[in-house]
């Protein structure tokens, strides 16, 4: 099947699609108006009531094969990954992979969305539950993984038995397609999933919203942009799944193995240059192991090689666009100002547009911007601690609550610091959590709802309670 670039786009298309790390034009892709999308959503609705009477065991077949496909595809997708996000192919090919472990899982997941037989309440009576499909939902999907944060919502709505339409992020429509290519070549009817590009997101947001026939919508993104979208589908009462943006704290205690420290902050702090919603955002550092653990991280950013995510060997590659970068760059100068120290880095590279140094700072103090806002950058700031209560109070000042990260061996200390964290993950002694097994999501402004694992599905299925009488 054919997945190139040329094969997805349209020379007449609206939607311009640029290189990261260039910034030229690498595609156009077709995009859909409000009344076209009107007119999907109730297609796919039609689809819906066919494809929810399917046995979970035929959805699965087709799920299993649009896997398989995805697999095989692996380094077509990535390197339209790589095109269309900027991130270095070993990366692109490891959300492929990623990506790929959601269809299998809720493959085999659909087949598991048990109700309850429940002790009765009254002689006669019998109680039950059931599961069944929410109905049609929509999905609005970021850039940073555009791959994964599509079969993250797709593969278990269609497991579950919705439709589902999506609307992908301007920046990277064409991973999309891919993928809608390949679950239609699977056997997943046309109408049931379809990806729609746009240039007004707003404008298809509003309609996913407030179309009679969608009764759930699923978002990632920023969470301003979710807190739109929440007062939009109060009036429909939707189903709603938010995962929004996140302010990870990382902290090493004096009591953490160093080196397996550091190698965490690597993988969360530096992977897809820092613009992961789990990345870590404040590394917050015990003053006993302080200078030693900045000493040790440095040693291993400055081998970082920097460059287009196409090249062999990149292992640090541009931001979004160049708004990314001075938005990074806006955020480093004032922490500067600020009094905070320049590690390394600390300034925009000659690699090209879209580029950032690999950055650590020191210094850095709770009330910088740095440490409040989202940085979405390859940019390190360290703030120097005492003692674990400052750390866990640190840690959660802040009105996100997806995911953080701690290094410690005291076994008291990891199960106090993991209950103290105000957060939807917390991963101890690890850098890296996401995985399709266990349910992702944030708590406070980071969202609402799981996607992944059992909980992934059920984000998907309503509970029916069923009473019958008579016996
Ligand atoms: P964004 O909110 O600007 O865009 C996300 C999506 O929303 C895009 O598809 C965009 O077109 C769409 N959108 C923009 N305005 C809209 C509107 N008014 N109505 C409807 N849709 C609209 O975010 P971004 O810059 O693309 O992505 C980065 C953000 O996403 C970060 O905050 C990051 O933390 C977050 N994120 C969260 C997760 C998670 O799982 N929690 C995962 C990845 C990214």
């Amino acid at each position: 099947m054919n997945l190139e670039l040329e094969s997805l786009g349209d020379a007449e298309g609206a939607l311009a699609v640029f290189d990261p790390a260039t910034g030229s034009e690498i595609g156009r892709a077709t995009t859909y108006s409000e009344d076209d999308v009107s007119s999907i959503i109730t297609l796919a609705d039609a689809a819906g009531q066919e494809w929810a009477q399917r046995t979970a065991k035929d959805r699965a077949a087709i799920l299993s094969k649009w896997f398989a496909l995805t697999k095989q595809h692996t380094e077509e997708l990535a390197r339209l990954v790589t095109a269309e996000s900027g991130k270095p192919m070993a990366e692109s090919r490891g959300e492929v992979a990623y990506g790929a472990s959601f269809i299998e899982w809720f493959a085999e997941e659909g087949k598991r969305a048990y109700g309850e037989t429940v002790p009765t309440f009254a002689a006669g009576k019998r109680v039950m539950t059931i599961k069944q499909p929410v109905g049609t939902c929509a999905a609005i999907t970021p850039w940073n993984f555009p791959v994964a944060m599509i079969t993250r919502k797709v593969a278990p709505a269609l497991a579950a038995g919705c439709a589902i339409v999506v609307k992908p992020a301007e920046a990277t429509p064409f991973s999309a397609l891919a993928l809608e290519r390949l679950a239609h070549e699977a056997g997943v009817p046309r109408e049931l999933f379809r990806v729609v590009p746009t240039t007004d997101p707003a404008e298809l947001g509003t309609l996913f919203c407030t179309h009679p026939r969608i009764r759930k919508l699923s978002f990632t993104g920023s969470t301003a942009v979710g807190k739109t979208l929440m007062r939009q589908t109060s009036d429909n009462v939707l189903r709603l799944s938010l995962e929004l943006g996140g302010n990870a704290p990382f902290i090493v205690f004096d009591d953490a193995d160093l080196d397996a420290a550091v190698e965490g902050a690597m993988a969360s702090k530096y992977r897809n240059a820092g613009q992961t919603c789990v990345c870590a955002n404040r590394i917050l550092v015990q003053d006993g192991v302080h200078d030693a653990f900045v000493e040790k991280l440095k040693t291993r950013v400055e081998a970082l090689k920097i460059g287009a995510g196409c090249e062999e060997g990149t292992t640090l590659g541009p931001l979004i666009n160049s708004a990314g970068r001075d938005k990074v760059a806006r955020l480093v100068d004032q922490a500067l100002s600020a009094g905070a120290k320049p590690v390394t880095g600390a300034t925009t590279s000659d690699a090209g547009e879209g580029f950032y140094e690999a950055t650590i700072l020191t210094g850095v103090t709770s009330d910088m911007a740095i440490a409040s806002e989202e940085i979405f950058g390859p940019v390190a700031p360290v703030i120097r601690f005492s003692t674990e209560d400052e750390a866990i109070r640190i840690a959660n000042d802040t009105p996100y609550g997806l995911a953080a990260y701690f290094y410690a061996r005291d076994v008291g200390r990891v199960f106090r610091v993991m209950e103290g964290l105000e957060y939807g993950m917390v991963a101890a002694n690890d850098g890296i959590l996401s995985t399709e097994v266990a349910p992702f999501g944030g708590i406070k402004q980071s969202g609402m709802g799981r996607e992944g694992s059992s909980h992934g599905l059920d984000e998907y299925l309503e509970l029916k309670y069923c009473l019958v009488g008579g016996i």
